[in-house]
């Protein structure tokens, strides 16, 4: 009989704390989880989720546009934001409850409120402390705002999920996977759309082609891309009916706007996790150390997920909470690998990538064969759309390995699931040319380049 009051305590019910505390539950283990917010985490309540049907929401504008080639007669279309927003809240409450459904399913006992490290083995929730042979965190990130005068006056990612009446201009900073896909999300809904980027091209890790493609293409549908450009200040001018953001550039330039939306990274959500009543370390960035089997420095607490700051993705977190509890209470080692992880930025068009850029390829094997297509996508021949598609092999020449592959289109994150698989297996070249094609897809030109 242990001597505390679980085997297990997870803090934060997000894709990785609900996966680890559910397996380990299954697995015999005695599990707690506490959450303070909302079950399922950013994934579920303010990320993947929210925004892709945020996505599919804003596509139905060019859909409207597209359906004229094919004969049908759209009257004008009008939109209302308190109907994509309240349903999209109305699906997630959907998915909280599932949430809560599949814990208690798996025996994991759900504890609201925020969990305070207490010491090795205790977490204080509310009023109450429980104790643990063993604790896991998992408490994920939180959306980072520099300082600069009139910062209070700009949203994040996390408000943009829940205004009250949708901008007619909107200025979105950062140049990574949510501002980009935000800035698609907010021009497809017809908010005049911005993009601000301190660097020379968003998207900094992709494949050189793949950001410069994308750029022309959000470029052609009106988004006014303003590559190193900085912000000096936000004034708000409250005298103004609208557009009453007055955003001043580091070169004196300055521009008005209904929304300034922050999305310049994220940063693992620590403050005030009492921390520092444990042997658990940080790095400068806030992120919690931990070994290969995401053991902090503390033995008896381990972290994973966005906190640990190796690959923020939800299904990386999945699979650090599933090796996590297989490790712990199956005795089974199921090691993560992060090698050739697929990933797909939801912009518009949409990017699916898997593997080394042409850069890495290039710096790693030397020699690489490189096969790049652009055409216009079947969908959009009889249509006005301009949109086209890339698509990009990278070879290495010595040994025929598929060693990346890229995409900017529709659909190219669906595509690139079933590549990634090519490219864990090994496939080379070869393989890829000796597969047949599924005629006529966009999916079919990654077997036919020659
Ligand atoms: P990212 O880290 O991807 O990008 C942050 C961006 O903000 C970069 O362009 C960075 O510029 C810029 N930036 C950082 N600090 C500043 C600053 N002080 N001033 C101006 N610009 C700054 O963060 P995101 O917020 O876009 O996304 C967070 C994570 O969430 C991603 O890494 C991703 O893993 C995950 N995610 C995944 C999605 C998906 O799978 N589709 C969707 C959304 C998020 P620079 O490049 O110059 O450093």
């Amino acid at each position: 009989m242990s001597d505390y009051d679980y085997d297990l305590f997870v803090i934060g019910a997000g894709s990785g704390g609900v996966r680890s505390s559910r397996m380990a539950s299954q697995l015999g283990a005695k599990v707690a989880i506490c959450e303070d917010l909302f079950l399922g985490g950013t994934c579920v309540n303010v990320g993947c989720v929210p925004k892709k049907l945020f996505v599919y929401g804003s596509h139905c504008h060019e859909d409207f546009e597209i359906s004229k080639g094919y004969g049908w007669n759209v009257p004008s279309p009008t939109f209302d934001w308190p109907t994509l927003r309240d349903n999209k809240t109305q699906e997630i409450e959907r998915l909280n409850g599932v949430y809560r459904t599949i814990l208690s399913n798996a025996g994991v006992e759900l504890i609201e409120g925020r969990g305070r490290i207490m010491g090795p083995h205790s977490v204080q929730v509310g009023e109450h402390t429980y104790t643990a042979e063993r604790i896991i965190i998992a408490v994920g990130g939180w959306p980072y705002v520099p300082e600069f005068p009139g910062n209070e006056h700009v949203i994040s990612s996390n408000d943009a999920f829940y205004l009250e009446t949708f901008p007619s201009s909107v200025l979105v900073v950062g140049g990574g996977y949510i501002a980009v896909e935000f800035t698609g999300i907010f021009n497809g809904l017809g908010a005049k759309t911005e993009l601000s980027y301190r660097g020379p091209l968003f998207l900094r890790g992709f494949d050189d082609d793949v950001r410069e493609f994308l750029a022309e293409q959000m470029s052609a549908k009106g988004i006014h891309l303003n590559f190193n450009s900085q912000i000096a200040s936000i004034e708000k001018l409250d005298n103004e009916a609208s557009e009453k953001l007055l955003v001043t550039f580091a070169d004196g330039s300055q521009k008005r706007f209904d929304c300034v939306m922050y999305a310049t990274g994220r940063k693992p959500k620590t403050a005030d996790l009492g921390l520092e009543q444990t042997q658990v370390q940080c790095a400068s960035s806030g992120a919690i150390l931990v070994n290969d089997e995401f053991q902090t420095h503390e033995p008896s607490i381990y972290a994973i997920g966005d906190v640990i700051d190796r690959v923020a993705l939800t299904p990386v977190a999945l699979a650090e909470g599933m090796a996590l509890a297989h490790r712990l209470y199956g005795n089974q080692e199921k090691p993560v690998s992060y090698d050739n992880i697929p990933t797909a930025v939801f912009s518009q068009p949409s990017i699916g990538t898997v593997g080394l850029s042409e850069a890495q390829a290039v710096e790693k094997y030397g020699e690489v064969k490189v096969f790049v297509s652009t055409f216009k996508p079947m969908k959009l021949t009889m249509t006005e759309q301009t949109e086209r598609t890339l698509m990009k092999l990278l070879v290495d020449a010595q040994s025929d390995k598929v060693i990346g592959c890229h995409m900017v289109g529709p659909e190219a994150g669906e595509i690139m699931q079933g590549i990634g698989i090519a490219m864990k297996a090994g496939a080379t070249k070869a393989d890829f040319d000796s597969t047949i094609g599924i005629h006529p897809t966009a999916a079919e030109e990654f077997v036919t380049m020659r």
